[in-house]
């Protein structure tokens, strides 16, 4: 079987990780936590960064600081996986999904500039907070947002999780544009900690106080003094040893990545599909790669590459889709549905041979053939 998307192992992790057993420091002590903050800032540009304990632990910390809460209503992407929207459900926060646009698959961020300043006209509730979402390793069109934030005080996070090195023509990557920015380093990620998260930010006061939240809130040098009710989001030195060999690899991967995006844009070439978003002002990663069908069922083509041992997978329903979310307020939704009823992801593990890649091409190919 090709997988979908698997872990890569090829620098130094095993030397670390045994740093970490002859040490003794494998859970919340230990050095590896530090450096892998440090070193992470420094990767993506950012002046800070917190390590968590996974990805969805760092945007519930991040939206909390952010001012997400009760009688708050914080935007979303509708096309995004469920971790984006529970996370702002666990703050309490109301939610508004926006559905995506056509162009990246990622929020339509125009048509939530637009609704907000015709709100506001009105004197209509308007969003306290954005969470971005950068699917699928295409970052999204931020500027609406950035016009939102300078005019209305509307706070902006990122969920970089899937766009670790992802990056705007102007050089910046996304997670370091926001307010306060999330990454995941589950292990179908371009970089994997077993199961780990970072929140980055320029604010000294936020990073400090993710650091507090994510640690159970204890005041420093006291004896068991929680000022406020904090999370265990830590990430163990284990984790981190991990993710330091991890990082070392990343420009090689996102290199392969991007290698792999344009094999397949020459073997799947004349196929009935649209191949995936790449924005002219961007410069993707293609973390996941990921097509639009012309005309065949996603669901049947997935079931055929399967016999072929090919795993491919559908992309996500829209949030405003699945029953914990069904009411939820929304602008749209018919461009996610879309995106829904016909993307299909293909093998896209940094270490997928050419060979691999080869036969999921050929393979889709008669998967299609006998579909149309
Ligand atoms: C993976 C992912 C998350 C959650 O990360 P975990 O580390 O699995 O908790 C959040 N948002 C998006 C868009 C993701 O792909």
């Amino acid at each position: 079987m090709i997988p979908l998307s698997e872990p890569t192992f090829g620098g130094n992790e095993a030397v670390y990780l045994e740093q970490c057993l002859v040490g003794g420091y494998v859970s919340s002590v230990g050095p590896f936590v530090d450096s892998f903050e440090r070193q992470f800032a420094a990767w993506v540009g950012s002046h800070h960064a917190v390590a968590c304990a996974s990805g969805t632990a760092a945007l519930h910390v991040a939206l909390q600081i952010a001012g997400a809460a009760p009688g708050r209503l914080v935007a979303v992407s509708d096309f995004t996986f469920i971790a984006s929207v529970n996370a702002v459900h666990y703050t309490g926060a109301d939610l508004l999904l926006v559905d995506s646009e056509p162009r990246t698959w990622n929020m339509n961020t125009e048509l939530l500039r637009d609704r907000v300043v015709r709100r506001a006209a009105r004197g209509h509730r308007l969003p306290d907070l954005v969470e971005i979402v950068h699917v699928l390793g295409h970052p999204a069109d931020i500027e609406p947002l950035l016009e939102l934030r300078e005019r209305f005080g509307i706070r902006i996070i990122e969920d970089a999780a899937e766009s670790l090195g992802a990056s705007w023509h102007d050089g910046r990557l996304a997670g370091t544009v926001g307010d306060l920015a999330c990454f995941s380093f589950n292990g179908n990620k371009i970089i994997t900690t077993g199961s780990g998260g970072m929140i980055t930010t320029n604010d000294a006061t936020y990073a400090a106080r993710a650091k507090h939240l994510t640690t159970q809130a204890k005041v420093p040098a006291s004896s068991y003094l929680h000022d406020e009710v904090g999370y265990n989001y830590r990430l163990s030195n284990l984790s981190a040893a991990l993710g330091i060999a991890q990082l070392e690899q990343l420009a090689d991967r996102i290199g392969r990545k991007r290698q792999i995006a344009l094999r397949y844009a020459e073997q799947l070439e004349g196929l009935p599909l649209t191949l995936p978003p790449h924005a002219t002002w961007a410069n993707p990663t293609y973390w996941l790669y990921s097509v639009l069908l012309d005309e065949a069922a996603p669901e049947n083509v997935v079931a055929r590459l399967s016999s072929a041992k090919v795993e491919a997978r559908r992309v996500w329903r829209p949030v405003h889709l699945q029953p914990p979310y069904a009411t939820a307020e929304r602008l749209l939704g018919s461009v996610a549905e879309a995106i829904h009823a016909r993307g299909l992801s293909l093998p896209s593990s940094s270490h997928l041979t050419a060979e691999q890649q080869r036969r999921v091409s050929a393979e889709l190919g008669s998967a299609l053939a006998v579909q149309n």
